[in-house]
């Protein structure tokens, strides 16, 4: 294992990585819920979605039989959004009754929609990249109804759903710089669909202005993730970008300057952060969740948690 990298402070001093368990085939979609204190995440493949609550250190079976769930955030009132695969949607789980958010765009069904964040106006951005439909253990075969694979924003308030990045090959993790100026998109595509090498690198987060809040423009590669893919990741309080890789989560400093790297027992899917301040850092790395202790808050923090 690689060592760990920690020239700015992000960790607090004498901070370890713990192994909270597992269980999980490959867990993905990570998110801190306050009321419960505790971290609820997707066990893709197993169709479920595990939960480990703080006050007992175990994790538990949340929901079965999910239609296969994948990332998931916390709406403005504490609400938990989500993505499902199965369903080709984004919906929301509100103490357990779980509904609808979004599933059309003009009138075709979404891929499988997979991560997704809330900006602070209460709309909805999410990815949706293909892999709920193409691969068998992630949920069911379709066809591509829009025939691309787009992020979008949905906006609850007026039910208008628009496509706001259109040149990421197979967006994945998305997020917002701490003043929403910026969103951050990962690229997974290895291959473009002719199955030539995906001429960005296919492993690669670009980042978009957000122009009136709701279009992305001058889209260009923030940085190039290796090794691995950039599946998940958060942007902290100060913007910078703390991603998953094959051997860790890598942070980048909103200029793109690697300034820390945490190694980790198995390639990681997605992170988040939580904790009672908001500052444990939890990390999905394949079968099992692993924390550990920063000094930083995400982003999103000061407008979701009151
Ligand atoms: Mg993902």
């Amino acid at each position: 294992m690689s060592e760990r990298i920690d020239g700015a402070g992000l960790l607090e001093e004498g901070a370890r990585l713990l192994d909270q368990g597992g269980g999980a085939v490959w867990a993905e979609g990570p998110v801190w819920v306050p009321q419960l204190r505790a971290v609820r995440f997707s066990d893709i493949p197993n169709n479920r979605i595990l939960q480990w609550t703080q006050a007992d250190d175990r994790i538990s079976v949340y929901a079965e039989d999910v239609e296969f769930t994948n990332g998931r955030t916390l709406g403005l009132s504490g609400e938990v959004v989500q993505c499902s695969h199965g369903h080709r949607r984004v919906e929301v789980d509100r103490g357990g009754e779980v509904s609808s958010l979004v599933e059309r765009w003009d009138g075709h069904r979404f891929n499988s929609p997979n991560d997704v964040v809330v900006k602070s106006d209460g709309s909805v951005w999410f990815t949706d990249p293909s892999y709920g439909i193409k691969k068998a253990a992630e949920g069911h075969p379709g066809d591509l109804e829009y025939g691309d694979h787009w992020v979008f924003r949905f906006d609850p308030a007026t039910g208008e759903v628009d496509p706001v990045v259109i040149d990421v090959e197979m967006p994945n993790g998305l997020a917002f710089s701490p003043d929403e100026s910026l969103l951050y998109v990962s690229d997974t595509a290895v291959e473009l669909p002719t199955g030539e090498p995906n001429p960005l690198g296919g492993h690669c987060i670009h980042v978009y202005d957000v122009q009136d809040g709701r279009r992305c423009k001058n889209g260009r590669i923030f940085k190039a993730i290796e090794p691995g893919l950039p599946d998940g990741f958060r942007v902290d309080e100060h913007g910078n970008v703390w991603t998953s890789a094959l051997d860790g989560v890598h942070v980048y400093s909103p200029a793109g300057r690697r300034i820390g790297f945490l190694p980790t027992p198995a390639k990681v899917g997605n992170l988040c952060f939580g904790g009672d301040d908001g500052r444990t850092l939890f990390v999905l790395a394949t079968t099992s969740l692993h924390s550990i202790r920063t000094t930083v808050r995400d982003a999103a923090h000061v407008v979701r948690i009151p």
